[in-house]
């Protein structure tokens, strides 16, 4: 059984294992009340179709990006342009700079240059525990993770306990669907893209620690470029092994 659930977790995967993403997204704001769930959105395509489809089914419903404070200026004028496209208030997460000063001190402001620890360290302070504080009083959480993003996420299902966050609900709503329908899902419903898809970028986050890709390379191939042998995951799905030794 779930945590925050009466049905069994195994039971609802079934249930919803190949249901529309809309019919997944209304389960949730159905069976939890609005202070309980929450969609969490980078404003990647995947983010941004779900919190289209939150939205048009709770106008209300509390959708959050988390600001690392190292996006790319597009990202935050794509931010604005989808709060003028809803006329919806997004709101905003951001790292503790009581936790974040010292590892900058510390380290100085690109040390993720440095070592995949100083990576997944920043990647905590910037992400992680942002995320952290937004989740710690929901049952759900809403996410557009999708299965083809890469290997690592090859088998992300549609709903899951979240063990990293006391086992609330995960939901995926968009887990097998193409980058291509999700594109089309934006065009179609008039919704503007991220700007950096159209300059080659298939994965968008923090600005130094993300480029374009290259053809046939992997999605999230542009994302710490720099580094091999390591998970292209900043610890909030799926926590990189190495993670454990950065404290
Ligand atoms: Fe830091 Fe880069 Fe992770 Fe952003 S993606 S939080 S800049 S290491």
């Amino acid at each position: 059984m779930t945590s925050v659930t009466t049905e069994p977790i195994a039971e609802l995967q079934r249930r919803f294992a190949d249901a529309p993403a809309t019919e997944v997204i209304r389960w949730v704001i159905e069976r939890f009340p609005r202070e309980r769930r929450v969609v969490v959105t980078s404003l990647q395509a995947e983010g941004t179709a779900i919190a289209d489809m939150a939205f048009g089914i709770d106008p209300a419903i509390r959708v959050v990006t988390i600001d690392t404070g190292r996006l790319p200026e597009e990202t935050l004028e794509y931010l604005d342009a989808l709060r003028r496209h809803w006329g919806r208030e997004i709101e905003v997460a951001v790292p503790d700079p009581r936790e974040l000063d010292p590892f900058l001190t510390r380290n100085g402001a690109n040390a993720f240059y440095n070592s995949v620890q100083l990576r997944l360290r920043c990647c905590e302070l910037r992400k992680v525990r942002p995320l952290n504080r937004v989740l710690a009083g929901a049952d759900c959480w809403i996410s557009g993770l999708r299965r083809s993003q890469s290997e690592h996420r090859a088998d992300v299902p549609v709903l899951a306990e979240d063990a990293e966050h006391n086992g609330i609900l995960q939901v995926n709503p968009l887990a097998h669907w193409s980058a291509d329908e999700v594109r089309a899902y934006l065009t179609d419903r008039g919704i503007p893209l991220h700007p950096l898809y159209a300059r080659g970028y298939t994965s968008i986050g923090c600005a130094p620690c993300t480029r374009a890709v290259q053809p046939g390379e992997d999605e999230r191939a542009g994302r710490w470029w720099w580094e091999t042998g390591v998970a292209k995951e900043c610890g909030i799905h799926g926590r990189p092994a190495l993670l454990e030794a950065t404290g």
